[in-house]
């Protein structure tokens, strides 16, 4: 049998959500199954939210997330990660967990590619931001599959540990809980942490996970290949023109 994909998308209610949501949910649908796309709001449910899920066809778990966010845009979708993360492990979810940021352009292959990953793997993805025409790559360098370096941009290079996009890698869920398979030192629950400097987020929960580049895994061998990439839109002020209103940032009519 497929090894079970386990998506998780934190969103929360702005210009694109709507677009954004439909978007990803249209690629999910065309991904054999099993898939499970956990979607995490902040506070509360949205009605609208919950309507594009159902329209998908995918099968997904609606999660809130109860913790207050400080409001800061570090945060990011943090609180709503761990709540999926808290789901996967009470109810022993089993499968290929893959953290999906929703306005994010991702391949099939790339899904396709996540079901090779036994215990961590990892691929680069291309940054695109509207403002520049430099596309920036983040991830590993391989040698097969084996991780031997990271693509960076110099910045932060002897900083960050692991020079991982938030949607650049993916774990089996049995890491969560299962130390003693996985050789780990016991340290659950494992959690992306609110008090990380910005862009650190990823390199200190990957090293939650793994101890070194040993225990990854490149994907797809050699590591040559982008498959999904990482935009950064600025859709803050959108205006429609006169006549169309733009309701609750989900519905245009
Ligand atoms: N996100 C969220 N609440 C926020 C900010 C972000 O749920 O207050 C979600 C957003 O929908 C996306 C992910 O977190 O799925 C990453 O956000 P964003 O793309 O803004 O961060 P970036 O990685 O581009 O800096």
């Amino acid at each position: 049998p497929l090894k079970q994909l386990i998506v998780v998308t934190p969103t929360y209610n702005r210009g694109f959500q709507a677009y954004f949501l439909n978007r990803l949910g249209h690629v999910l649908k065309l991904v054999k199954p099993p898939l499970v796309w956990i979607v995490v709001e902040e506070k509360a449910e949205s009605f609208e939210t919950a309507d594009i899920l159902r329209k998908t066809g995918v099968m997904y778990r609606h999660v809130v997330c109860t913790r207050n966010s400080s409001g800061s845009p570090k945060d990011r979708g943090v609180h709503q990660r761990n709540a999926a993360l808290e789901h996967i492990e009470r109810h022993k979810l089993d499968g290929i967990v893959f953290f999906a940021d929703d306005d994010n352009v991702y391949t099939l292959d790339l899904f396709e590619s996540l079901r090779t990953v036994r215990r961590f793997g990892t691929w680069p993805v291309a940054m695109l931001a509207q403002s520049k025409n430099k596309a920036i790559l983040e991830g590993p360098v391989c040698n097969g599959s084996q991780v031997i370096g990271w693509h960076t941009n110099e910045k932060s290079r002897r900083l960050r540990r692991f020079h991982v996009d938030m949607s650049g890698f993916a774990f089996n869920s049995t890491i969560l809980w299962d130390s003693k398979r996985w050789g780990r030192p016991y340290s659950s629950p494992i959690r992306q942490l609110d008090t990380v400097k910005e862009g650190f987020q990823e390199t200190t929960f990957i090293e939650q996970v793994v101890e070194d580049e040993s225990q990854m895994e490149g994907i797809p061998p050699g590591c040559s290949r982008i498959m999904n990439w990482h935009l950064h839109l600025d859709t803050g002020n959108l205006i429609y023109p006169k006549g169309w209103l733009l309701e609750k940032n989900l519905e245009i009519t």
